[in-house]
């Protein structure tokens, strides 16, 4: 197993932030995972970095980067069952299900990361969960000091989360998924991927014709990595949509005037609204930069770093937007990422 000291963790993250890490480990097997775990430090688990914000101060302890690989598709009579390891990244395994006419992830195409992470916030995009197609779980429990399986009801997933998400006892080492067997997608149900393919809401499209788009649509947004697109250097959205039950929506309805249409969309639990709408109402335009930190030109969502910029300065900056957007409508805004380490 590889062990390194001191190396930047600005190294592992999409938004080239955090300190250094005491020691990290990359691991193949749930063997050297067990092995490094047994050293009793402070864990931290990573992926792609593509949801993490670590702080400058890096982290004491040992940082356990998931290399486990390896794809395993069994055909059955008008299904699949396909076996990810936590290590594959996840779009190559989202067009490699493609490749195999498999239909259920395919307009999760471009999402940076490994399929590991893919569970901890039930990850989605253009009307599709991971949760739509996951069947079962493989982790280790760290308490228990054992492989466990979680069937779907036992993840609890929702929007943007499930059992796993803000606790650090499971490292997830294997997803399964159950994915129909043909050549078009399943219906499309986000109105712009609708449009921009030029089918009905509802209707299927053929899987990589999906795909093209989804891409094109994210690369427009600067939600597809690229070195070459300085409005990617992010942590995707930062903010999760806000979901208010009726009597907090009906405040921020009077706060907001007669006359004044709230995007909004049914979800469970209540009314879901856009985080880019209260924020870009609340002052903070695409592109707004403070000092070396700003809002993607391309995605209200999306906080990117300048060049040189300091995790402290994205969270004060993060900090700023959800002051203000609950002073001006009342609403709480959550961050997406997860945030690591000891803030100064
Ligand atoms: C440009 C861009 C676009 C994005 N678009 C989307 C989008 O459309 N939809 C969406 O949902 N997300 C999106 N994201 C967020 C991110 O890509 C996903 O959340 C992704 O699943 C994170 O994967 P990762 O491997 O990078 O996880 P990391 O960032 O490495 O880790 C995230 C969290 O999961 C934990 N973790 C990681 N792997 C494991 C594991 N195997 N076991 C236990 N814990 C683990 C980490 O400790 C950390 O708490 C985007 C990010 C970027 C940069």
């Amino acid at each position: 197993m590889l062990i390194e000291e001191g190396v930047l963790l600005s190294s592992k993250t999409t938004l080239g932030l955090g300190g250094p890490a005491k020691r990290l480990a990359r691991v193949t097997s749930v063997r050297e995972l067990t092995e490094a775990l047994g050293t009793g430090e402070r864990v931290l688990v990573l992926g792609g970095g593509s949801n993490l914000v670590v702080s400058d101060a890096g982290w004491d302890g040992l940082v356990v980067e998931m290399a486990m690989r390896g794809v395993t598709v069994r055909r059955h009579e008008g299904f699949c069952l396909v076996s990810a390891f936590a290590g594959e990244p996840w779009d190559d395994f989202v067009a490699r299900m493609i490749d195999e006419r498999l239909v259920g992830v395919e307009c999760l195409s471009g999402i940076p990361g490994l399929v590991g992470a893919t569970p901890m916030q039930n990850v989605g995009a253009y009307g599709q969960e991971v949760s739509d197609t996951i069947v079962l779980v493989r982790a280790y429990d760290r308490e228990k000091g054992e492989v466990v399986e979680f069937q779907p009801r036992e993840c609890a997933f929702s929007y943007r989360s499930s059992v796993f998400r803000g606790k650090d006892r499971h490292v997830i080492l294997e997803v399964r998924f159950r994915f129909a067997c043909g050549e078009d997608s399943a219906p499309i149900g986000y109105a712009e991927l609708a449009r921009a393919i030029g089918v009905a809401e509802g209707e299927r499209a053929p899987l990589a014709r999906v795909r093209e788009t989804v891409i094109a649509l994210r690369r427009r947004k600067g939600m597809v990595l690229d070195p070459g697109d300085a409005e990617s250097k992010s942590a995707g959205s930062f903010f999760t949509n806000p979901i208010l039950g009726p009597e907090a929506l009906a405040a921020l309805e009077s706060k907001v005037g007669p006359g004044v249409a709230i995007p909004r969309f049914a979800a469970p639990g209540g009314t879901k609204l856009s985080a880019a709408w209260l924020i870009e109402r609340a002052g903070f335009a695409k592109g707004h930069t403070v000092g070396r930190v700003g809002i993607s030109k391309k995605h209200a969502l999306a906080l990117v770093n300048r060049g040189g910029a300091s995790s402290r300065e994205l969270l004060d900056f993060a900090a700023t937007i959800s002051e203000t957007v609950h002073a001006r409508f009342g609403v709480r805004l959550e961050a997406e990422p997860v945030i690591v380490g000891q803030q100064a």
